[in-house]
């Protein structure tokens, strides 16, 4: 049986009116919610609670309520407080979904495009000018099985994160090493169906989210691991729920670094090399459990000392801070101080977006920036060289097309859209300014 976005979209709003029949309007939820308080919002929790009925009821709200909805950066402090069984952040992922539906749907329709678009020319380019056909050959959606029917994992590398390739080769590096058997899936085919999405095309969105389960769910593994928190958050917390009770199927998805952790033991022999560095990991306070990971992965490299910054930003990641701009950049300012205070050797990020923010700042500061995949790495003797960071503090477009002359050969890249990326996507894509004298007070 398939599952059709229309079915989809029916499921969706099922559940909405779930919520309302079961949410009480106590605000227990956005009184945990630290998105109110960083966004200056004085209505009082029970106020907004009522104010998101009321748009989900399909009222024109333009207050407090609204700007909640809208600005929620989805650290999911509200997940454990609701006690009607709601999950808060896909409430308001619901709310939102009601105030874009106010748009005509062209309009909808032709903002999640013109994303996707922007997304996937990205993808494909920046990644193309890093790595060599065959190299790129290893992240593109394949089976890895050994000698086994079933690969033991997936791995679903989401779309962005293919911008700095070295991370996704580290990923499969590691597996290998653990002696995991793998099938590889992501990129613009496979995308979660966020861009579509966020402006409200919701029947554009199961399409392509849909479609992505149909590739992820073929291989019949039973663990799927992703990279990208958003990809993990849109289908566990949108699309999964309606495809498990519509077709009563399931399928466990988990983030990368959970996953290295549940094999610790396994992988702590391996953790070979000491690497002798002071290190500080750039925290999110979402509750995915990736931090909590992340940090443990770090604590059993032999020789590395982890300081704590002493801050964590709001937030799952960086790019659910987008609609609080201010606010993203203070926090990364407060990480790059706080480092530099601490007098770190290297600053290290634990999402692709991170690592393409803190590249950037990396020539003005004493500190070295680094993925936790590349620490990793080098304990296991492992290396895939960080090409983005190399290109992005050349800082010159001219410049990053000379040197990859070769590749832009075998791939056939075409250099005005190149030029057009490089800029767009990877000098000008910096959420706070290198330079020190343009950041906020
Ligand atoms: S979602 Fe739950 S916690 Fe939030 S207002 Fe409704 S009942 Fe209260
Ligand atoms: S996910 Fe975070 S920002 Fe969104 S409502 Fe919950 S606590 Fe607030």
């Amino acid at each position: 049986m398939s599952l059709t976005a229309e079915q989809f979209v029916v499921s969706l709003d099922e559940r909405v009116n779930d919520i309302l029949d079961a949410c009480t309007k106590c605000g227990a939820c956005a009184s945990v919610c630290p998105t109110p308080k960083i966004a200056g919002l004085t209505e009082s929790p029970e106020e907004l609670g009522k104010g998101i009925v009321k748009i989900l009821q399909g009222e024109t709200i333009t207050g407090d309520s609204k700007a909640w909805a809208e600005l929620c950066c989805g650290s999911g402090f509200c997940q454990s407080v609701c006690e009607e069984g709601i999950n808060p952040r896909f409430m308001l992922s619901m709310a939102r979904r009601a105030i874009n539906s106010r748009e005509d749907l062209e309009s909808r329709r032709i903002k999640g495009k013109k994303a996707f678009q922007k997304m996937s020319r990205g993808v494909r380019v920046l990644s193309r000018l890093q790595l060599a056909p065959d190299i790129l050959e290893r992240l593109s959606p394949k089976s890895h099985p050994g000698d086994k029917n079933v690969p033991d994992v997936v791995f679903y590398t989401g779309c962005n994160m293919l911008k700095t390739p070295h991370i996704g080769l580290l990923c499969l590096d590691i597996l290998e090493r653990l002696d995991f058997t793998y099938e590889v899936h992501g990129g613009p085919s496979t995308c979660c169906g966020i861009l579509q999405f966020r402006p409200g095309d919701v029947e554009g969105s199961a399409r392509q989210a849909l479609t992505s389960i149909k590739k992820l769910t073929k291989s019949k593994s039973s663990r799927i691991l992703s990279w990208c928190p958003t990809c993990q958050i849109q289908f566990s917390e949108v699309a999964l729920p309606t495809y498990e009770e519509i077709l009563s199927s399931t399928f466990n998805m988990t983030m990368f670094p959970n996953f290295l952790l549940e094999n610790l033991e396994k992988l702590k022999p391996l953790l070979q090399q000491r690497v002798e560095k002071r290190v500080a990991l750039h925290e999110y306070s979402g509750e995915l459990g990736v931090v909590e990971a992340v940090k443990a992965l770090l604590d059993a490299i032999p020789g590395l000392e982890v300081v704590d910054l002493g801050h964590r930003s709001a937030g799952y990641t960086g790019t659910a801070l987008a609609p609080m701009k201010d606010y993203l950049k203070k926090s990364i300012k407060g990480t790059l101080l706080a480092a530099d205070k601490l007098n770190v050797d290297i600053l290290v990020g634990i999402y692709h977006n991170d690592h393409r923010e803190f590249s950037g700042h990396e020539a003005a500061w004493n500190f070295k920036v680094a993925n936790y995949m590349e620490l990793l790495g080098e304990s296991m003797g492992l290396d895939q060289p960080d090409i983005f960071k190399q290109f992005k503090l050349m800082g010159d477009v001219d410049a990053i097309i000379e040197a990859s002359s070769e590749l832009i050969l075998q791939h056939d890249l075409d250099v005005e859209t190149l030029r057009e990326v490089i800029i767009q996507d990877m000098l000008d894509d910096q959420q706070l300014p290198v330079e020190k004298s343009q950041h906020p007070q």
